[in-house]
């Protein structure tokens, strides 16, 4: 249930943070594709604004010229049909843009231009669609169009541009309607001609929009009716066209594109997206990995916190256990109620052992303390462990054996003096035992071994307790942390002693390991080195007096 709100309280709190992060990301990878888009529709419009400007242009300086060319062919008429053909080669030699004139009279008679009748030979005599068109135009009574008028045919292999207007004599009288058939290799091979437009009507002229955010400068290209091009204002012009746009009265099978003169504007766009992008993830990166890190923290607190209340019911309870024994006894030896002496004895033997339970009980809490601020200090000297081993046995064995305790020792006497703080090395083996013996169910058995390992004392601790569930193995030499399964309950306990046994053996350049399978029983292991490293943390906490020699057992 604990473990249940623990996991749901997490989640919420993650969540929490998680969510809002998520959320905020997807936000800004949505901006910076709306920015990228807009950025796209930007140049793609300004871009079709300058197509639509470029292919004005080029198609007013046309018509301006064709505009010229038909007043002065108004200006002087042909005076009868017999001064036809020169009027159409006159006015030939003057407009190269023109690669066959002709003259259609209302009867339906066509004369044509006779200059470099090579070239012209194709279209010569006019198609039938073309006299048909022009004399309907002229059939139109009282409705003849003054202005010039075209006509096109778009085929792919060899287009068709014609312009024609009307032609009066003296006396306002319709003699006819001259047309002219363009050369488009001329118009295509002119870039005199387009250059000169467009620059004056584009790239200098002032009264253009020129896109504050669009500064990169434009090309623009002229394409054939296949998508080829035959005009472009700038060499170095990027690939593709970001608008194209077909001419509108005049050469409607050309087109004009607009592309860019380099790839500021794009690289600009692509810099701005990665860069958003990167940092984007990054920064959801790094919420997450804070995030993480903060649960984890917050799940330690929570973690502590609980051990903590359970760590003070223990300790009280621990505490108040061998106070009652240690009153009641006393009380009773204080009435003078105790048959025999032996009995007596007994009762001072228990008081004594209680209060010694007490005793060791408070070291542990005192010494967790000095070691949580930093203060826990070591007195090493030379220190014969079989020794110290020995005599800790001897003072548990008679109560271990009135309690059912099988107590087995091996003890290895000939081991090189270890150096080590005898205090601390009799308290992690007293912790050791008292576990041993919390922890045994039906079968009482301790057994106690002093070995060398290579360059190890080695003591072990072993039990036919209840055991330890592999997944503890290392929690439970954490400070407070304790089994909390099935009858592991019912035994008090404060949490600290086995903390307390690995800080002593980190201390000594040991190690503290555990073998355990439930209801097998246990053993524990300490390895103190004959030679400790002289470095390390753990040493520096420890005070050394060298010149004490002799081998001792602290006690
Ligand atoms: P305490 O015994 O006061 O609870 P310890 O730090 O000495 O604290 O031990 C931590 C936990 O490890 C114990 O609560 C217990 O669950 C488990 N444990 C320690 N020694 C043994 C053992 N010999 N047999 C079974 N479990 C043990």
């Amino acid at each position: 249930m604990r473990r249940y709100r623990k996991r749901t309280l997490l989640l919420m709190v993650g969540s929490a943070l998680a969510v809002p992060a998520l959320l905020l990301s997807l936000l800004s990878i949505k901006l910076v594709r709306d920015f990228a888009d807009i950025g796209q529709t930007v140049g793609r419009e300004y871009g079709e604004y300058m197509a639509t400007i470029a292919a004005g242009a080029v198609e007013n300086a046309f018509l301006d010229r064709e505009q010229v060319n038909m007043v002065a062919a108004r200006f002087v008429p042909p005076e009868g049909p017999g001064e036809v053909i020169r009027f159409l080669n006159r006015f030939q030699e003057e407009n190269p843009l023109y690669l066959l004139s002709f003259f259609v009279l209302p009867e339906g008679l066509v004369f044509y231009s006779d200059l470099a009748p090579e070239r012209s030979t194709p279209y010569r005599p006019l198609p039938d669609w073309v006299t048909d068109r022009i004399l309907a135009t002229m059939l139109k009574q009282g409705e003849i169009p003054s202005g010039l008028q075209h006509l096109q045919a778009d085929h792919p292999d060899a287009p068709l541009q014609i312009t024609y207007f009307t032609v009066a004599g003296s006396g306002g009288r319709l003699l006819g309607v001259a047309g002219f058939i363009w050369d488009l290799e001329e118009v295509r091979t002119n870039r005199d001609f387009f250059t000169q437009t467009l620059d004056r009507m584009v790239f200098n002229n002032e009264s253009l929009f020129r896109g504050a955010f669009f500064d990169s400068p434009v090309a623009i290209t002229i394409l054939d009716q296949k998508g080829k091009p035959f005009y472009s204002s700038s060499r170095t012009a990027t690939d593709g066209y970001i608008a194209e746009r077909p001419f509108e009265r005049l050469l409607p099978f050309y087109r004009v594109g607009v592309q860019l003169r380099d790839d500021r504007f794009a690289s600009r766009i692509t810099t701005v997206v990665w860069t958003s992008s990167a940092m984007i993830g990054i920064t959801f990166l790094a919420i997450i990995a804070a995030l993480a890190f903060s649960l984890r923290f917050l799940l330690r607190e929570i973690e502590l916190a609980e051990l903590k209340s359970t760590f003070v019911s223990n300790v009280s309870h621990e505490l108040k256990t061998p106070l009652a024994l240690i009153r009641l006894f006393a009380e009773t030896l204080q009435l003078g109620r105790v048959e025999s002496e032996e009995k007596e004895k007994e009762f001072l033997g228990i008081i004594g052992k209680e209060s010694e339970r007490l005793t060791h009980l408070i070291n542990n809490v005192l010494d967790i303390n000095r070691i949580e601020q930093g203060k826990k200090t070591y007195r090493m000297v030379p220190l014969d462990l079989a020794v110290l081993v020995r005599e800790t046995l001897e003072a548990y064995k008679f109560s271990l054996s009135k309690e059912g305790f099988l107590v087995e020792s091996e003890i290895e006497d000939d081991l090189p003096p270890v150096t080590a703080d005898g205090d601390a090395v009799t308290q992690a083996l007293i912790n050791l035992m008292e576990n041993a013996i919390k922890y045994s169910r039906e079968e009482r058995y301790l057994r106690v071994t002093l070995r060398r390992d290579g360059d190890n004392a080695v003591i072990s601790v072993t039990d036919k307790g209840m055991g330890i569930p592999a997944s503890a193995h290392e929690r439970i030499f954490e400070k407070f942390f304790r089994v909390e399964k099935g009858l592991v309950h019912d035994v008090k306990g404060s949490g600290l002693g086995l903390s307390l046994v690995k800080h002593i053996a980190d201390a000594h350049g040991g190690e503290v390991r555990v073998a355990s399978r439930p209801g097998r029983g246990s053993t524990f292991t300490v390895a103190f080195p004959f030679h400790p490293p002289r470095s390390g943390e753990d040493r520096a906490t420890a005070a050394t007096t060298p010149e004490d020699d002799e081998p001792q057992t602290g006690r």
